[in-house]
């Protein structure tokens, strides 16, 4: 337990580390939702707000060129400054929402390191402007390389991320199944090794980086990216267990020392959601399930007027269809439906982040933080 104080808004540095161990100590996991534009970020935040919960928002490096516009040429370019300008934009609008918003980046991989350092190119601008950073934290995902350079890399990035405030989130064995072509080499069906993290490597990173700043971990159980039939994905959270375990007999910590990060959660079940999330796991990613749900009732609304997308006015009746196209029309559908998946994604929001509510009014009516028995057995 900190006694850092929230507000709503971004929240950073002491503020985030409040958060994570909230979420751990209360046995909950905050969402972690992947936003392409203004009007993924607005609805995730809505949804937020509507749940009384604090929230992680993310952009990959794809998400974050999209935020910026396709008509950048120089796509490096357009991909650090996609993520600062959804990263302002978080800044500028969270606080209306009346919650705590995590800004964070997901999977670089080697080729995605100068991206990394690039955006914090950025944030140490915007730290010196501001006196805290721009993002809450970065994931750099090195798990196709070799530990030793993987655990490097992070160390070295670290190193200039602890001097900002912010944490770093590293990835050890190998997540299934594909997002933006990165991870793509699962094996359907097998049971491939690369998939469950080993608790020695965990721990090797433990002591490599714990003295150096913030980090959280995203440990592969078994988990895959992406949306797959039943039966494909076997996950085995004891692996949480057992890295938890480790560290914990070694360096003589309290229970579930690491921050653990649970990647490739939609349509996982909820009793293995909530196992992960009793070993320590604070952050959930999802992306997959609020995507079908933005796109869905915007496909539904176009095949039930495919006139209004035809034709400004009908050729037989004369009737003006400004109102079915106008695109708020159905990017809001789309918002409405990322608002409403999220209300009941199963393990997050619909049972575990409801036991914020007690905190999220503490913030809002000024009494700091946070945690106490009452937020446990809701
Ligand atoms: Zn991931």
């Amino acid at each position: 337990m900190s006694d850092a104080t929230l507000k709503p808004g971004v929240v950073t540095g002491e503020g985030y580390n409040t958060l994570v161990n909230a979420a751990k100590s209360g046995g909950y996991a905050l969402p972690a939702v992947n936003v392409t534009g203004t009007n993924t970020i607005n609805a995730v935040m809505e949804a937020a707000a509507n749940a009384n919960s604090d929230i992680i928002i993310q952009l990959s490096n794809s998400g974050a060129q999209f935020y910026a516009g396709r008509g950048i040429e120089d796509g490096f370019k357009a991909k650090v400054m996609g993520a600062v300008a959804a990263a302002q934009h978080a800044h500028l609008l969270a606080g209306y929402y009346g919650i705590c918003v995590v800004m964070h980046t997901d999977h670089a991989n080697k080729a995605l390191i100068p991206w990394i350092e690039a955006m914090l190119d950025e944030g140490e601008q915007y730290y010196e402007k501001h006196g805290k950073p721009l993002y809450s934290s970065h994931m750099l995902d090195l798990s196709a390389d070799p530990i030793d350079f993987n655990l490097g890399e992070c160390a070295r990035i670290l190193e200039r991320m602890a001097k900002l405030d912010m944490s770093l989130e590293i990835e050890l064995g190998v997540t299934g199944g594909e997002e933006d072509g990165i991870g793509s080499g699962f094996d359907e069906g097998a049971d491939n090794s690369k998939l469950y993290t080993q608790p020695e490597d965990v721990l090797q990173a433990y002591d490599l980086l714990n003295p150096i700043g913030h980090f959280s971990v995203a440990a592969s159980f078994g988990n895959v990216h992406g949306v797959y039939k039943p039966g494909n994905v076997k996950l085995r959270p004891e692996i949480l267990k057992n890295s938890q375990s480790l560290v914990q007999k070694t360096h003589g910590t309290g229970d579930n020392p690491l921050h653990l990060v649970f990647h490739g959660g939609s349509g996982s079940e909820k009793a293995k959601i909530t196992e992960a999330v009793g070993y320590g796991v604070f952050k959930m990613n999802i992306d997959t399930d609020t995507q079908f749900a933005f796109s869905q009732p915007v496909g539904q609304f176009v095949n039930e007027n495919p006139k209004a997308f035809q034709y400004q006015v009908d050729p037989q009746d004369g009737t003006p269809y400004k109102k079915f196209y106008d695109p708020r029309k159905y990017l809001r559908l789309g918002e409405e439906g990322i608002i409403a998946r999220l209300q009941v994604f199963p393990g997050v929001v619909e049972f575990l982040v409801r036991r914020t509510v007690f905190r999220v009014h503490l913030v809002q009516k000024g009494f700091g933080v946070l945690v106490d028995e009452s937020t446990h057995g809701l």
